[in-house]
Formats: C-alpha cells, structure tokens, sequence
C-alpha cells in the first residue's frame, strides 16, 4: 500500500493517524510517510523512496539504524526468551557500564521510556524531601506526565497552567515554571519558595524546543540554589546523555546533580529509561523506601541488550568522529540563505534566525521557514524532523556518501531560497 492509503487507513484506527503526535506533520504541513525498513543513516517508505534521516528516530540510534553489530546481539538475546519479570545479569551489565560512564550514579532503575524515569525521579524526589512543590523551565521538554505538561502563567516566577486538557489544575499548581536564562528570576523564586521545593528540574542541553544552549555559569547558579535549600536537582538528561560526552552535559559542564534521567540512546532503539543518582534519595525507592515505582517489562533482556552493545560503543573516537562531523554539517547547513545552525556535538538545530537561549525569543516566522525547507529537503531525499522545534541528529552512520547527499540537497535549495 502506497502511504497516502496507508495514512487514510491509520486515521481510522488513531488519532491524527499516528501513535505518537509531532510524526503526523501538522506543524510542517504534508502526510507523514510511512517506513518500512532502515539501514545506518537511511531509511524507506512505502513509496519507495529513500531518504537521508536527519531525524534518527529522535535520538537512540547514535550508531545508525539497524547496526548490524547491535542487531546480531539482540537476535542472540531473543533467542533465551524475551522477557523474564524477574532479574537477569543483564540489568547487572548495564549498570556497571552506565556506572562507568556516569560515574556519580550510586544506585539507579531501569524503566521503559524517558517519561516514566522524569515521573518516578519526581516522586523519588517528594519522596526523599517531604515537599510538594517542583520547578521546571519554559523550553524543557520531560515527558507527558501531569506534573509536566505545565507552562509560565502569566507574570514573573508564576505557577503554571496546565499545556494539555485532562491535567487537573492541582497539579498545576504544585509546578512552578521559569525562563531559561534569567538568573534574577532563579534567584528570586528561590529566594521566596526554595525551602518548599523537592526538584528543580532542567535539561542542562534543551533539546526539544530547538537547541536553547545555556550558560554554564546558569546552571552553576542552580546547582548552589538546590545545594542551599535543600532541593533535589534533577538533569533530564533523555537527549543529552550518551550523546554529548560519555558523562552528558553533567560531564561536559563539570556539574553534579542529584538525580538524573536517561532515555533514548540507553536502549538503543528499544524502550529503556533510567533514573538514578544519591544513594540517600534512591534508598526511598520501594522495595527499600516508601516511594512506590514498579514495572512488568522493567530491566527487559532484550532491551537490556541493546543498550549496552550500544554504550559499548561508544568510545571516545567516536565522540571525537561525531564532533568534527558536526561541525562539518552545521557549517553546510548554514550555506542556506538566513538560516544559523547552532550545535552541541552531534545535536544540530536549523534555525532561521540567530541563536537563542530562551523559548520565547523563538520567531514564529522562523518556524514557518523551516516548514518550508522540510518540504524542499524531503524532495531531496532528507528527512529531517517533522517540526522548526526539533534538532537534528548525526550517528556514526552518517559518513562522506550521506555527507555528499546532503551538501548537494543543501545547495540545490540554496540556489531556489
Ligand atoms: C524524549 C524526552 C523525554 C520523554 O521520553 P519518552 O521516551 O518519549 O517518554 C523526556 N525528557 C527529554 C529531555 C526527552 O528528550
């Protein structure tokens, strides 16, 4: 079946015709397409049509798809059985790897998705504290949990409002919402609230509304404001971990917290989160602590798997080869008439504008360009991510052939822009 029936037909059976919802191209205009197969930095669709994913899966496969390494390691794995509900030295390998790159983790717990380790990480943090209260910062992206889908009410260092119909306004209430980069209102919010809040947390790289690059010296100042009052900082390190240094941003920027959350890369391509961090706050974890967090396909074999062949892998030439990649790709990028390309290793984000660090400062008219280029790259057989919001990913699969395809896509619009 070519997409656009297979699309008509999947309107019937989800909403929007897709299972998660920035995949149904509302924001770029067009019909999602649908895939049939990948390998390394491309993939099919039902057309037949091959496209350069600049997308990757929004961020697991930093080794490509469909690695065959990785794969023939699972296929092993599958082999003696796919789920146990009980414990596996698996779990044990990947903790001990995940400890070796991330060493400030005392004690951790696997979950299936970033999502649920942001919400078991929250209630550790409650838990832990005996506080209520937690902060978030407007452009941070954690999850579709309650507590989370909360935006800035209107004024300074307000409560929030719930972003999504179906989040009871309670829940609101309890999450305060900041800008990124403004250190007088972190002060201030701290100044009056700080002894009421469990966590405060932040993806030290905000990756999901563009790439809104903070200064270190921002996220010092929130280290030092949770140290004083007590509060549980939690990095949502879901994009950033992995990808940005073996250690994520907490390494790169040389700043501990005391919590942190992974998704995305741990799995590998399969449904894996983690929380972790203080062995004092994880020792309120049940079956040891009062905080109750349980799962059926938690510490999954197979996924267990799959992540660790894929840390594994992650050397650090690997880390070296994506850097200089990206720097490469950014620079190309920016070839495109207005557009800027700010990076972090082997995050890229097309924006056309410059570079910003807070979520307001982000131009609608931008936006609605970048629309335009999805169109343009997706004739060219790119595929980038399917709204302006959204970064880019490389992957060790991305070598001088998609290199060669992409730059001739880039100049090619160049020239019509
Ligand atoms: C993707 C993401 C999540 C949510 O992870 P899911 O696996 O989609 O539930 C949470 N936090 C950050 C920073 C993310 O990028």
């Amino acid at each position: 079946m070519p997409n656009d029936a297979l699309f008509a037909e999947a309107l019937t059976h989800f909403p929007g015709g897709v299972s998660s919802p920035v995949r149904a191209f509302k924001s770029v205009g067009g019909h999602p397409k649908f895939f049939k197969k990948a390998w390394g930095a491309w993939f099919e669709d039902e057309d037949d049509t091959r496209y350069l994913d600049l997308c990757m899966s929004w961020g697991p496969l930093i080794h490509g798809h469909a690695n065959k390494e990785i794969l023939a390691i699972v296929a092993e794995t599958m082999r003696e059985g796919l789920t146990f509900g009980a414990p596996s030295r698996r779990e044990l390998a990947l903790a001990r790897r995940i400890k070796e790159m991330v060493p400030y983790i005392e004690k951790m717990r696997f979950v299936s998705s970033g999502t649920e380790a942001v919400m078991s990480a929250l209630r550790a943090a409650r838990g832990f504290t005996k506080r209520d209260l937690i902060l978030k910062f407007d452009g941070c992206y954690h999850g579709h949990s309650d507590s989370l889908l909360v935006k800035a009410g209107s004024g300074l260092a307000t409560f929030g409002e719930p972003t999504s119909a179906g989040v009871p306004k309670a829940f609101a209430d309890l999450t305060l919402v900041l800008s990124l980069d403004d250190p007088e209102a972190l002060e201030a919010t701290f100044a009056k609230h700080g002894s009421d809040l469990a966590a405060a947390i932040i993806e030290p790289i905000p990756a999901n509304n563009g790439l809104l690059l903070q200064d270190r010296s921002f996220l010092q100042r929130l280290r030092e404001l949770c140290t004083k009052y007590g509060t549980v900082l939690i990095f949502d390190e879901v994009i950033s971990g992995f990808r940005v240094a073996p250690g994520g941003a907490a390494e790169l920027f040389g700043i501990t917290p005391d919590m942190v959350t992974f998704g995305k890369i741990i799995g590998g391509g399969m449904p894996v989160g983690l929380y972790g961090g203080r062995k004092d706050i994880m020792g309120m974890v049940s079956p040891d602590g009062p905080v109750y967090q349980a799962g059926t396909l938690s510490g999954n074999p197979v996924a267990m798997a799959a992540g660790l062949a894929t840390l594994q892998r992650l050397t650090p030439g690997v880390y070296r080869d994506l850097e200089a990649k990206s720097e490469r790709w950014a620079k190309t990028f920016e070839k495109i008439p207005g557009l800027h390309a700010p990076r972090i290793a082997s995050l890229i984000w097309p924006l056309f504008q410059p570079e910003v660090k807070r979520a307001d400062r982000v131009e609608s008219g931008a936006i609605a360009q970048f629309s335009r280029l999805h169109k343009l790259m997706l004739e060219e057989e790119v595929y980038l991510a399917p709204s302006g919001y959204e970064v880019a990913f490389l992957s060790t699969a991305h070598g001088d052939a998609e290199f060669t395809h992409f730059e001739r896509a880039v100049e090619k619009i160049a020239a019509q822009w």
